[in-house]
């Protein structure tokens, strides 16, 4: 083997969380003796959206896949010494729910017909009336609002950092390896790095978060995913509210929820177009004009509010429908995606590294079935919209 020609079973391409939870899977199935290589561009991580996340957790989605894939990281925290060793800490979910709030009937049925399906599988989503509304968190203002909708257990913040950390570290620890290279180029089963050097892989996993259609387009596919700024923005406030703020969903757009002592606020822009991958510019005007606007008209105790810390990450934003795209590409099948999480990719990352880990080592979904996330619905134009986006 020559020093610039390397070889590996599986190439993941992005060790963020999703390429190092499918580096983890790889390596603890008995099944796989293989080796695994992990090519990331910038082991920092500093600009992944695994680290600008706000890390929160729901069962509040309108698709049986999505509430089973959060069902399952919750019990992967659960269980997280079974999983991960005896040393692994703790990873409970600090549970003050999402509350999203209806201002029209037509998003209040929205939220009806999805709690019907999460509290089917086993989720405790409660509707609330204005007036219930008011009587549990009185420091609503709730004129506008026709009904809410409330997560009362496992919903909230998780320590989605420290979990990413154990993936990693633990998946080099059993035997993974990662190339501080950046990826330039696909050519069949060949990876063209920036080092000039050539990985040679069976299989090749895009993890790429919101880079994931630069990829595809180097192995000649297309891939509806782009890469979208969210802004965040932690403030104190000068009168604590008396309870834990739920991830409260407003309908102008803006969420809030408690942050330790703390809130924190998040949005899109107006104009949420795809910005280039490396366009980390914060609009300021933002906060002023658009956020604490909104969370005062809600909650008239954030009048007195001031700002700590704000910044802008990335969602690797599918523009086809919202939800992760996994699969074999038709016209590339040495690819394996695994991209457009669309705000929800923290919390999904444990079963859908899982379930790719399976389709490579045994050929198909085994232990909790991903086709309905398939990337073969873009190829046939069959959207899986997921409505309750934030
Ligand atoms: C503001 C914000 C809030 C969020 N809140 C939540 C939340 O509350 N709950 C939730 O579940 N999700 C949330 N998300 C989404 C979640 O953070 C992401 O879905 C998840 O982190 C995606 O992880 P990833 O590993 O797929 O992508 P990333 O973390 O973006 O990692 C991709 C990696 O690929 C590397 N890479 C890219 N191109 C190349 C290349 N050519 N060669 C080598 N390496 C390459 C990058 O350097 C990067 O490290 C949020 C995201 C943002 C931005």
């Amino acid at each position: 083997m020559s020093a610039d020609r390397r070889t590996t079973d599986v190439a993941i391409i992005g060790g963020a969380m999703t390429g190092s939870a499918v580096a983890w899977w790889l390596t603890r199935d008995p099944a796989f003796t293989g080796r695994v290589t992990i090519i990331e561009r910038d082991p920092t991580y500093e600009w992944a959206a695994t680290t600008h996340t706000n890390s929160c957790i729901r069962q509040q989605f309108g698709s049986e896949i999505n509430i089973r894939l959060s069902q399952f990281t919750l019990s992967f925290m659960r269980d997280i010494k079974d999983w991960m060793g005896e040393d692994a800490p703790s990873l409970p979910v600090q549970s003050f729910g999402y509350l999203y709030l209806a201002r029209d009937e037509q998003f209040a049925n929205v939220l009806r017909e999805a709690r019907d399906l999460q509290v089917g599988l086993g989720a405790s989503t409660e509707i609330l009336t204005r007036q219930e509304l008011s009587q549990r968190f009185p420091f609503y203002v709730t004129d506008d609002v026709v009904l809410a909708s409330h997560g009362t257990r496992d919903e909230g913040y998780f320590d989605g950092n420290t979990l990413f950390q154990l993936f990693n570290r633990q998946a080099r620890q059993y035997g993974a390896t990662v190339l501080h290279d950046e990826v330039v180029g696909i050519e069949g089963t060949d990876l063209r790095l920036a080092s000039g050097a050539t990985l040679s892989a069976g299989t090749i996993v895009n993890a790429a978060g919101p880079r994931a259609a630069e990829i595809a387009r180097m192995a000649g596919s297309d891939l509806p995913v782009e890469p979208r700024k969210r802004y965040s923005f932690v403030f104190d406030a000068a009168e604590p509210l008396p309870v834990d703020l739920p991830l409260t969903i407003d309908p102008s757009g803006v969420h809030v929820r408690q942050e330790g002592r703390y809130y924190l606020a998040g949005c899109p822009p107006d104009d949420d177009a795809p910005v280039a991958p490396d366009d980390f510019e914060l609009d300021h005007a933002i906060w002023e004009e658009k956020v604490w606007p909104a969370l005062a008209a809600r909650i008239p105790a954030f009048e007195r509010i001031k700002l700590m810390q704000s910044w802008v990450g990335h969602y690797d934003f599918n523009h086809f429908d919202q939800n992760a795209i996994l699969g074999r590409h038709p016209d590339a099948p040495q690819l394996i995606t695994a991209a457009g999480f669309s705000g929800h990719g923290l919390q999904q990352a444990a079963g859908i590294a899982r379930g790719i880990a399976e389709l490579i080592v045994h050929g198909q979904y085994r232990s909790l079935d991903l086709s309905p996330l398939g990337i073969e619905r873009i190829h046939d134009n069959r959207p899986a919209r997921e409505r309750a986006v934030i």
